[in-house]
């Protein structure tokens, strides 16, 4: 099919006015990436609809004019999923960010897909409710691409990914078509079309609206510290925690090389010389939370830990929370910028999986640094290197793509919440074989035929591609 850019961009100016359809340099030059820095076409455009009605007049237009279209929420994409692979047009859905029902009765509140993740929780926490799933970026990213990554985060555990707490959602099709998919009732009939669209990263349609779970705010929580000499046992706790039937809100752990940067970055955080630190949050009633940390301290006590303490103050607590999040800058002090890998495995291969990556990091001459939302298997090794010292940059590469390799031996994944976009779709056949990703593109075709939504992302690529 002829791409008619020109004439597509004066039939969006038509429908939308001039102030929605933004073409100026200074305006298009920064969609050209995304949280990744990969580099990629420069767009034609950035269309910003303030209405559904909108949104679909863009996707019929930019359809019948053959023009390729990158949903966009914030770019705080890691992957290059909402980079343009082709010269088209980036439709930011960073203007639809309104709440529209806010339904305490049924535990569900039913928002456009641009609003901020973090700041649905404001307009929650005054009712004593909060929306589960929290990425370290939810300050930033979007409901809308949270859908389309299905992200997750340390309470992901306890409550579920995205997927897990989002009842329906309205989606428009690249013919302009506008379809809803599930809504406030549970288990709707048919073939579940909703489920596609988690992980689908603006290949199928546009979200435009989503029904979200509300989830009541715990009455009491006790977070920990255990700091272990041995990651094996840290592992063996963590098990057994679970085992015994207690969910942590979050269990996070820090690994050996991640605690070392730590102890130059802010030497006070953590005990020094340890293998592996965890962070665990126990939450519930009042009348029992106490118990439940007792078990949390019997469990790690059993399995040899070195300290173990339950946080005395919220400083302390936001202390030791503060550390977690230090882990990314504090690698500054083995080089200038790190590849940030995200890869999950099951949870009991986590010590495993990570005794591998340092032997990896040993033969390539490379720093693995690896913190875990261990409680979900999910975890996010991270490799320094200098950026102008090729040598380095090689090695990092390599090593990264053996780690990815050994995740994939374990019985894991290539991606645990980042998803493919450009920066992994090679590796897509690692984790399927032709008949699973025929099938999926097959799936792309019929939502897609005409291929103008976020083309070039996921697959693999094909021969002449
Ligand atoms: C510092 C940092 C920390 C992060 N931590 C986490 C984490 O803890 N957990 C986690 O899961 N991720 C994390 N991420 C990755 C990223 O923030 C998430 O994937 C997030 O969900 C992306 O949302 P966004 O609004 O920025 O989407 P964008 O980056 O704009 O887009 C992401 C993808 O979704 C598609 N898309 C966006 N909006 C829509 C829509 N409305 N309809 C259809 N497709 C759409 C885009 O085409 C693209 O493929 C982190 C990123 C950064 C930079």
């Amino acid at each position: 099919m002829e791409l008619e850019p020109e004439r597509a961009l004066d039939r969006l100016v038509r429908e939308l006015g001039k102030e929605k359809v933004l073409t100026g340099l200074d305006e298009t030059l920064v969609y050209e990436t995304d949280s990744s820095n990969l580099m990629g076409e420069m767009p034609l455009a950035i269309v910003t609809p303030t209405s559904v009605e909108e949104v679909s007049k863009v996707l019929k237009i930019c359809d019948e004019e053959g023009v390729p279209i990158v949903p966009r929420g914030s770019g705080t994409d890691l992957m290059g999923g909402a980079v343009p692979a082709s010269r088209g047009i980036i439709l930011s859905l960073s203007k639809l960010n309104r709440v529209l029902d806010l339904d305490l009765e049924d535990s569900c509140v039913v928002v456009e897909s641009g609003i901020i993740t973090a700041s649905l929780s404001e307009v929650l926490m005054e009712h004593g409710f909060f929306y589960a799933p929290d990425p370290s970026s939810k300050d930033v990213c979007t409901i809308g691409g949270n859908i389309a990554h299905n992200a997750g985060g340390p309470h992901c555990l306890k409550y579920g990914v995205t997927s897990n707490n989002v009842l329906g959602m309205e989606v428009v099709l690249p013919s302009g078509k506008v379809v809803k998919l599930g809504g406030k009732a549970l288990d709707p009939p048919g073939y579940d079309l909703q489920s596609l669209f988690y992980g689908s990263e603006g290949t199928l349609g546009v979200v435009t609206k989503a029904y979200l779970k509300l989830t009541r705010v715990p009455e009491s929580r006790r977070t920990l510290l255990a700091a272990f000499k041995d990651i094996e046992d840290a592992g063996r706790a963590v098990s057994e925690i679970i085992g015994s039937g207690i969910i942590p809100g979050a269990l996070e752990l820090i690994d050996k090389a991640s605690l070392d940067s730590l102890a130059v970055y802010s030497p006070d955080r953590f005990p020094k010389g340890m293998d592996a630190v965890l962070i665990i949050e126990v939450e519930g009633y009042e009348k029992v939370i106490d118990r439940m940390a007792e078990r949390v301290v019997e469990i790690c006590k059993k399995n040899n830990v070195s300290l173990v303490k339950v946080a005395e103050s919220e400083e302390e607590r936001e202390s030791w929370w503060k550390g977690r999040e230090e882990t990314t800058g504090a690698l500054g002090i083995y080089a200038p910028t790190f590849l940030d890998e995200d890869v999950s495995v099951p949870r009991s291969k986590i010590p495993e999986t990570l005794r591998r990556l340092y032997e990896i990091a040993k033969a390539y001459n490379v720093i693995i640094a690896s913190v875990a939302h261990i409680g979900d298997g999910n975890f996010h090794p991270a490799i320094p290197f200098d950026p102008k010292d090729e040598d380095s940059k090689m090695r990092a590469f390599a090593a990264e793509r053996e780690l990815l390799k050994v995740c994939v031996e374990m019985g894991g994944s290539i991606t645990g919440e980042h998803g493919v976009g450009l920066s992994k779709k090679e590796f897509m056949s690692w984790m399927y074989g032709e008949r699973e990703l025929e099938l999926m593109k097959r799936i792309k075709k019929v939502f897609d035929p005409k291929g103008i939504l976020n083309p070039g992302k996921v697959f693999p690529s094909e021969k002449g591609d």
